[in-house]
């Protein structure tokens, strides 16, 4: 079954970004692993995929020490500052940042290690009230703020978009994103670039990529539904 879904979600992407007149080699897949076990991440990872997205500490943890040092985690959930310390040296990129406090915990727990971290601001595009991110109004004065911490680099924005019966529902919340980034890359802030537009899942990968999504966070299209009876 992974097969035929890794092949479906890429045949998806791919036609996204004919559709958008984007080269797939713009869009990066996150294979969203959380509450799979090693044996299937090492199925996925047997098949080519070197991208994976957790959103718990010690699951990333447990999953980072089983599995081959050639994969890039992205830490995609939110994150409690007393936790930085177990996964700053094994992320890439972490897409959940949406307060100083939590940045300046990055900066001091990535200064401790000699290196620069990577980040996202989470933002809450869509202002839903169960949502963590920073809302969009207060996003400019959030980055000034960051951009100040000399081992962080803000490498772009991601959101969660509203669960929504019809994908075409989220374009408008993506576009939104997008067109935020494009004004903050226009400031030319130390510290911070525009690259990466975190957004997409599932449900709505395709809107996202069509909007301009660089990595998308596909969890279900890959792995199938997920059991929490057990966790
Ligand atoms: C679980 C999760 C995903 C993947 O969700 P699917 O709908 O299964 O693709 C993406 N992003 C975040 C932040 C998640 O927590």
């Amino acid at each position: 079954m992974l097969k035929e879904n890794l092949q479906r979600v890429e045949e998806r992407i791919a036609a996204s970004c004919d559709r958008s007149g984007r080269r797939r080699d713009e869009v990066t897949l996150i294979a969203v692993s959380k509450t799979k076990p090693v044996s299937t991440l090492q199925e996925a990872y047997d098949r080519g995929v070197r991208v994976f997205g957790e959103n718990k500490v010690q699951e990333l943890v447990d999953k980072y020490e089983a599995l081959p040092r050639d994969i890039h985690w992205h830490m995609i959930g939110h994150l409690q500052r007393n936790k930085v310390k177990y996964i700053i040296d094994k992320v890439d990129l972490i897409h959940s940042v949406d307060s100083v406090r939590l940045a300046e915990t990055i900066d001091k727990e990535a200064k401790k290690h000699d290196l620069t971290a990577n980040i996202l601001i989470e933002v809450n595009v869509a202002k839903e009230d169960t949502k963590f991110g920073v809302l969009p109004e207060e996003l400019d004065a959030m980055i000034d703020e960051i951009s100040r911490f000399s081992n962080i680099c803000v490498r772009g924005l991601m959101t969660i978009a509203p669960f929504v019966k019809n994908a075409e529902e989220n374009r408008a919340v993506f576009a939104r994103l997008r067109k935020l980034s494009v004004d903050i890359a226009g400031k030319n802030i130390d510290n911070v670039t525009m690259g990466f537009l975190s957004m997409g899942m599932t449900n709505d990968y395709e809107i996202a990529v069509e909007e301009g999504a660089t990595l998308i966070r596909v969890g279900t299209g890959i792995f199938g539904e997920r059991d929490y009876s057990h966790v």
